[in-house]
């Protein structure tokens, strides 16, 4: 299997990128990939990825399923019940930051199209994005909803929509250029772009190291920072106007990372760790576990081209 070496930054194409630490493919493959850091914009990145024709057997994690025991089932039963909360606090936050009860959105990496529902239900015009088969099928059967495959993204016209959202998505795209550039091609004048992944700053991702659950090699791709992050909006025309914290991802995160650090999900620890990362974000949200980024599209770009090596 061809694999995908990487000679520069993919955020700000800078050349001083070295190998940080090495994670391990805890629910899927066992394999070990090798994650690196940009000093140039504090991006990292995992190193040496399958190509986006291959990285589809990454994501057969029947295995997990089938195994999963009582304990995984708790955490499953957390992840759902803190989900459906959570799908109000999104919905509501889209509404703020548009400042519109309604308007055209297009929503990446739907999954089984729960977000897109909770949007349609407030009367918003809902395209969905989804690779993933059987997750286009579920969101059929749930909610009447027709997700198309993300190739669709690149068949939208310019000012296409009032929103776009990428919930814990951008870090599985392999090409972050192409998207970006093309997200704010789609996007209006002034339109959101709201995208939410993980923090590798955050306290928790320091306390497990290499066993943090949310760098999730190689279904993971990206890993940012919140600077990292500012800086590729900023190249590709979008300009960072709010932050937003994500609570109870420091939970989930810390949770996982406990089975995997130690073979088993210790729910107190977990509990704790999540507490005191959660505390350390307090002041500033941006040391949360998983940041949400509200970027404006900005009104006049300037002529930067990126080229492909
Ligand atoms: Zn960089």
């Amino acid at each position: 299997m061809s694999l995908i070496h990487y000679t520069r930054c993919a955020v700000c194409l800078g050349k001083h990128i070295h190998p940080v630490l090495d994670a391990k493919d805890h629910t899927v493959s066992e394999s070990v990939f090798s994650i690196w850091h940009c000093k140039d914009c504090s991006f990292r990145f995992t190193q040496d990825i399958p190509s986006i024709e291959n990285i589809g057997t990454y994501y057969q994690s029947t295995n997990y399923i089938s195994h999963s025991n009582t304990k995984k089932g708790i955490v499953n039963k957390l992840y759902h019940l803190v989900r459906n909360y959570t799908l109000g606090t999104k919905a509501r936050l889209l509404q703020k930051v548009t400042g519109l009860e309604k308007g055209n959105l297009l929503d990446i990496g739907a999954g089984t199209g729960a977000f897109a529902n909770t949007m349609k239900q407030k009367g918003w015009n809902v395209t969905a994005l989804e690779p993933d088969a059987i997750a286009r099928n579920e969101a059929q059967k749930n909610y009447g909803l027709e997700l198309e495959l993300p190739a669709r993204l690149f068949e939208f016209g310019p000012n296409s929509f009032d929103a776009i959202s990428m919930w814990h998505v951008i870090e599985h795209v392999h090409d972050l250029v192409a998207y970006m550039r093309q997200l704010n091609k789609v996007i209006r004048d002034k339109g959101r772009l709201i995208i939410a992944v993980p923090n590798y700053t955050a306290a928790d991702a320091a306390t497990y190291g290499k066993y943090w659950a949310a760098y999730d090699v190689p279904r993971h791709l990206h890993h940012f920072s919140p600077s990292s992050m500012e800086i590729m909006g900023d190249l590709h025309g979008f300009r960072l106007v709010a932050t937003k914290a994500m609570w109870f991802d420091a939970y989930y995160v810390a949770m996982l990372s406990e089975q995997y650090k130690n073979g088993r999900p210790h729910l107190i620890r977990a509990l704790w760790q999540g507490l005191k990362s959660n505390f350390k974000a307090i002041s500033n949200e941006k040391k949360c576990s998983s940041v949400i980024y509200i970027f404006e599209k900005k009104l006049f770009i300037g002529p930067i081209e990126f080229q492909k090596e």
